[in-house]
């Protein structure tokens, strides 16, 4: 099952700004030294050496995942900026993908703005989109993002068939792929996906306030979260953010590094960045979790940071 970021970044779109790109350069310049500059592959090792808060970039794209298994077909967790770049990707398939199931966390804006960009697939007559959520009036909400005069066509511009299902039981399947899902605490309302193949299990909780509710032992706790491989967490906030910001419906990384250890998680990654925050300061936050994990002497499982355009084969 391949996992892929289109967009890491939490409420509103972040583009990397000019004082932040001069000041990468300036930081780059700084550190060459004149054999650095010798041949194509001293410059190229160089470049390779550089922090990746010089040398990169997590992304400024609003939420968007893929999820591909063998036999299934490709499933979108949320239409965030992101899903904007995925359309891209689709049209430049040589085998066209021709049906798009769309599953939504919650209807805030960062999680649905890319919808009416996700072109030209959703706009191709042929081509089926299938909304997933457990809301009632799914139909309403979606055709309510798109109206004048916030946008100049409505949803009926887009001409690809569309379907709204609504998540009622427990489970769906989609080819091979099992998918559950779970109400989170977040203003609102956020619903976390767990999609499993084969034996191997990721799940998606953005746009979440963890509580010591998500901590109890449950069995619907045990069943979702325990010994997953991949959790995709919310982790936009320091701890003392997350103290400040109580009810605002996000996490801290420091807690999301309890959580993991808590459920025996294989992999965490930290996502929903906050936009105020520069590349610097993300990877700063990632350095802290990986402390904190060590501190609790935790080392089975691995902390890494959502980066937009990044692969997990899980
Ligand atoms: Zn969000
Ligand atoms: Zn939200």
């Amino acid at each position: 099952m391949i996992v892929k970021f289109w967009g890491v970044r939490g409420s509103i779109p972040t583009p990397l700004t000019q004082s932040q790109l001069k000041s990468r350069i300036a930081a780059a310049v700084a550190r060459i030294r004149p054999p650095d500059l010798e041949s194509a592959d001293s410059r190229e090792a160089f470049l390779a050496k550089l922090p990746p808060y010089i040398f990169g970039t997590v992304g400024g794209n609003t939420t968007c995942l893929s999820v591909h298994a063998p036999n299934s077909p490709l499933l979108i967790i949320d239409a965030g900026s992101g899903i904007r770049e995925l359309a891209a990707m689709v049209n430049q398939q040589t085998k066209k993908i021709r049906a798009f199931h769309i599953f939504f966390t919650h209807f805030h804006w960062d999680h649905l703005q890319g919808l009416p960009f996700f072109s030209p697939a959703g706009y191709t007559k042929s081509n089926t989109l299938y909304f997933y959520s457990p809301k009632r009036n799914l139909e309403e909400i979606i055709r309510g993002q798109m109206v004048p005069p916030y946008f100049p066509v409505d949803l009926d511009a887009m001409a690809a068939q569309k379907r709204y299902i609504r998540l009622q039981e427990p489970t769906a399947r989609l080819g091979e792929v099992e998918i559950r899902w779970k109400n989170m605490r977040h203003p609102g309302g956020s619903v976390a996906y767990k999609m499993s193949h084969n034996g191997r299990s990721m799940i998606f909780s953005t746009d979440t306030e963890l509580s010591p509710e998500d901590f109890k032992r449950t069995p619907e706790n045990k069943r979702f979260f325990e010994n997953a491989d991949l959790l995709i967490l919310d982790s936009q906030y320091t701890l003392g953010e997350a103290i400040e910001k109580y009810d605002w419906g996000h996490t801290s990384y420091s807690m999301a590094v309890d959580f993991a250890a808590e459920w025996n998680i294989r992999t965490l990654v930290l996502f929903h960045h906050e936009p105020l925050y520069n590349d610097r300061k993300i990877y700063g936050m990632l350095n802290s979790a990986e402390w904190y994990r060590e501190r609790l002497g935790k080392k089975q499982f691995r902390v890494l940071l959502a980066i937009e355009g990044m692969e997990l084969d899980i």
